[in-house]
């Protein structure tokens, strides 16, 4: 018998990115023609191993194929190259909704997934009891999974992973959508398996529950294996990766752009921009160029929480308005809005602006944001004859990283000093 659960081997994957679907037919079938597709290598020859009984982390930035390593390990996908041992029955919390049908009710949901983890009925008849408390969603159990909010399907999916009885459990990033007593829970449950001596392999953006709950990390980063060792280690390396990207990130975005447009002075390109951003406006004014920067005076995406940083955006304005109101506001990736404020909000002031003038609004805060990805939307609005009028905004212009390693309850961290005194 092996000492490891898991051994990824020299593990590679290319996904092929095709421009139209009849393009992936064409290559499907074999059909004579030009090469129509782009490659996109999402894991660049990557080896590692988890013993029975550790708990292993995956960390690296939006991108880097913590996602599709998890896949491959699970089976959901085929490596391109290499190959991957499995020595135990693994249980796995993949991104929502995976393994599940969203038409059959919750209970329906249980047989199918412990069925397709090898388990009989009457087997699971036996757990259904425990999976059902452990979910703790009443009456939905015998609602189709579609009517849930992904808050139920998170509880149901990860209740059904690990009251399974796997040897291994994997579980990607699934955790923070549920509420906290439930994460908590989880996690005790973590702690259980643990000393059970069962294997965990955990992708998580919570780097306190990296630290406190993994034995040993693996970073990964655009698909390569950058290093693994203790989670402090790693974490550590993680945020100079982080700050060390960016500036790389920023080359690269500049060439890119320049090529483009042949206008690399702007400070947005220092950012990944989102291609569906939604954009609109009356066209009075326009946001003709934005930045984020950090407390050192870097371009940079990333902030770490309880830092300084700025934003800043830039509008041209084609007629004369008075009092233009500059916004920006912060979205969670499942679209509610968290904060933001605006110029009115902060009595910053431009008066009445004329055409062809140019004016810069400046937000400097401290971020308190969770550790997490978020989508920055900044806009130029007003009030004129007709009422309220946005000029311009752009909803998810792009995204902002909080690195943090430790989280509070919820949305943000009211950075408590906290003391314990015996009586
Ligand atoms: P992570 O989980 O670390 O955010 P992923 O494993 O989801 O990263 O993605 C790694 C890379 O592979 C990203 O660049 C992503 O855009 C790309 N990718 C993921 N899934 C697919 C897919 N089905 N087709 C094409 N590219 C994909
Ligand atoms: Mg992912």
């Amino acid at each position: 018998m092996s000492d490891y659960a898991i051994q990824v081997k020299n593990v590679s994957k290319i996904y092929k990115l095709y421009n139209r679907p009849s393009d992936r037919l064409v290559d499907t079938f074999g059909l004579p023609g030009r090469k129509k597709f782009k490659e996109h290598r999402a894991l660049n020859d990557v080896s590692f191993e988890v013993k029975k009984g550790e708990t292993l982390g995956i960390i690296g930035t939006n991108g880097s194929g913590k996602s599709t390593i998890l896949k491959i390990i699970t089976g959901v996908l085929n490596p391109t190259e290499g190959e991957v041992l499995i020595d135990g029955r693994i249980s796995a919390l993949l991104e929502l909704g995976a393994g599940f049908n969203y038409e059959y009710t919750g209970i329906q949901n249980v047989y199918l997934n412990g069925m397709m983890m090898g388990f009989t009925n009457e087997e699971i008849d036996a757990k259904l009891q425990e999976i059902l408390d452990f979910a703790d969603i009443g009456e939905f159990v015998n609602q189709p999974v579609k009517t849930y909010s992904s808050g139920m399907f998170v509880r149901l999916a990860f209740a059904v992973a690990i009251n399974i009885d796997p040897e291994i459990l994997i579980v990607d990033e699934a955790l923070s959508v549920g509420d906290v007593f439930f994460q908590a829970k989880c996690y005790k449950k973590f702690d259980e398996f643990k000393k059970q001596g069962k294997t965990i392999l955990f992708v998580s953006h919570d780097l306190g529950s990296v630290v406190k709950y993994c034995d040993r990390v693996v970073l990964l980063n655009k698909g390569d294996k950058l290093d693994e060792g203790t989670p402090k280690d790693m974490v550590g390396l993680y945020k100079r990766v982080l700050l060390g990207q960016t500036k790389e990130a920023q080359e690269k975005m500049l060439s890119r752009v320049s090529e483009q447009n042949g206008d690399s002075n702007l400070w947005k390109n220092h950012y990944i921009l989102n291609k569906d951003v939604d954009e609109y406006g009356t066209g009075k004014a326009a946001i003709v160029d934005f930045a984020i920067i950090d407390e050192k005076g870097q371009y940079t995406n990333c902030i770490e929480k309880g830092t300084r940083f700025q934003i800043k955006s830039k509008v041209h304005f084609y007629e004369e308005i008075p009092e233009p109101i500059f916004t920006y506001s912060f979205k969670n990736i499942k679209g509610t809005t968290i904060t933001g404020t605006n110029t009115m909000y902060e009595h910053a002031s431009a008066g009445t602006v004329q055409a062809g003038e140019e004016y810069v609004a400046t937000f400097e805060q401290e971020m308190f944001l969770q550790g997490g990805e978020y989508l920055l939307s900044i806009s130029c609005t007003g009030y004129d004859a007709s009422g309220f009028t946005v000029y311009h905004r752009l909803y998810d212009v792009c995204y902002v990283t909080v690195i943090s390693d430790k989280d509070t309850v919820g949305f943000y961290d009211m950075n408590s000093k906290t003391s314990i005194e015996k009586c």
